[in-house]
């Protein structure tokens, strides 16, 4: 029987890229959920912002139904619709990063996104990476993972990935939203980002993406 696995952690502590070559690895399929909640950040911000441009939270909660939420599985890698569009670049803007903890942390958000995360961990084996998969989404994953890393080294890492995107990136802008995101998911109430009792804490400060894996595959049987 092929693994469900659950990935928490910090930002920018490299869970999705890690987590993708894992799923290739053990023939298993992977989710991003940052991705689902980027995405209805994105969503928020194209149809659901006052005058003033900030998102209006009440029109985002009326709109949530109006949201389809597909995937496509590309070699294991599940690929976010929604409403019948591919939003991959869309929604690693610095736009949606300022916002998306706002919108993460409430509960008609929460709610909306979990009976989708559950469904595609009901079909096999899968490895799922955000905040709350170990403690909320799948407490009975098989496998459960915890990554950390310090500041300096997220903030480093995340800057050369949005470089490598083409976007534009200031180093004190990415650790301060770093911060400021961790903050917010650490404190809001419903789901915050927290380690599972029975969760296998890797801090990767000094490793590289393939230490990482091989440490992580070595817990798995
Ligand atoms: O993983 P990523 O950094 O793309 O996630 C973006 C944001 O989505 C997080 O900062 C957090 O606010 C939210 N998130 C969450 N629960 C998850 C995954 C992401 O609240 N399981």
């Amino acid at each position: 029987k092929k693994p469900v696995i659950a990935i928490d952690g910090y930002s920018s502590t490299g869970k999705s890229s890690i987590s993708k070559v894992i799923a290739q690895k053990l023939g298993v399929i992977h989710l991003d959920t940052g991705a689902l909640y980027r995405g209805i950040t994105w969503f928020a911000l194209q149809n659901c912002t006052d005058e003033d441009h900030n998102i209006n939270l009440s029109r985002l909660f009326s709109s949530l139904p109006q949201i389809s939420l597909e995937f496509k599985n590309d070699n294991g890698e599940l690929i976010l619709y929604l409403n019948d569009q591919d939003v991959s670049k869309e929604i690693r803007t610095n736009e949606v990063s300022s916002q998306v903890s706002l919108v993460a942390k409430q509960k008609e958000v929460r709610d909306f996104l979990l009976n989708t995360q559950r469904s595609l961990a009901g079909k096999g084996g899968i490895i799922m990476d955000g905040r709350d998969i170990g403690t909320v989404v799948l407490p009975d994953a098989d496998y459960k993972f915890f990554l950390t890393a310090s500041i300096d080294e997220r903030t480093r890492r995340r800057y050369l990935e949005l470089l490598s995107l083409g976007m534009e990136a200031d180093e004190q802008q990415v650790r301060e939203n770093l911060i400021q995101r961790d903050r917010i998911d650490s404190e809001r109430e419903i789901s915050p980002l927290r380690q599972a009792e029975d969760a296998i804490v890797i801090d990767n400060t000094a490793l590289d993406k393939r230490q990482t894996i091989d440490k992580i595959l070595s817990y798995i049987k």
